[in-house]
């Protein structure tokens, strides 16, 4: 009997773990890449969530990505602009580390006074908020807690909780 699965248009192509983008079950897809194109997205059989499973939305995911709408560089609005600029990653990254440093600069707080006058250390910085996203995979959201935490917010949401 012919072996199908040397037919199959993916037989060839790199094949990459990833995470469905849709909801916070966080179903495991493998990508086909070949060529440097996304040639397939399938449910992974050996992932604990799904077990090769997909709905409706994670089936479809592969149009995501071949949508013309899809944003896939850095955009910038100047201040005053009305319209959003393509950047570069280098600048991107490095305006957001910036902004971050100086907010935290400016908002830090290392004591707050209680009722009875009492001063107790805080080392906080409430003005920086971060946004988990059911992209993230655990590994990810474990270092994002963390950069959080390190920086001193107690801000910290998440899209699967919306
Ligand atoms: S395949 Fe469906 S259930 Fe699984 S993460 Fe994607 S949207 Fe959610």
């Amino acid at each position: 009997m012919e072996n199908w699965q040397e037919n199959l248009k993916t037989a060839d192509a790199k094949k990459l773990n990833t995470i469905c983008c849709f909801c916070s079950c966080g179903c495991g897809m493998i990508a086909s890449v070949k060529d440097g194109k996304l040639i397939g997205l399938e449910g992974d059989p050996n992932h604990p969530i799904n077990q090769g499973a997909l709905c409706s939305k994670g089936a479809a995911a592969a149009e995501l990505h071949r949508s013309l709408d899809r944003v896939t560089e850095p955009l910038y609005r100047k201040s005053y602009a009305d319209n959003w600029e393509p950047v570069s990653w280098d600048f991107a990254l490095s305006l957001i580390a910036k902004k971050i440093y100086e907010t935290r600069e400016a908002h830090w707080e290392s004591h707050e006074s209680l009722p009875n006058g009492q001063q107790v250390a805080v080392n906080r910085m409430d003005a920086v908020a971060f946004f988990g996203s059911a992209v993230c995979t655990n590994e990810e959201t474990y270092l994002e807690k963390k950069l959080a935490l390190l920086l001193g917010t107690s801000y910290i949401e998440h899209q699967a909780r919306l």
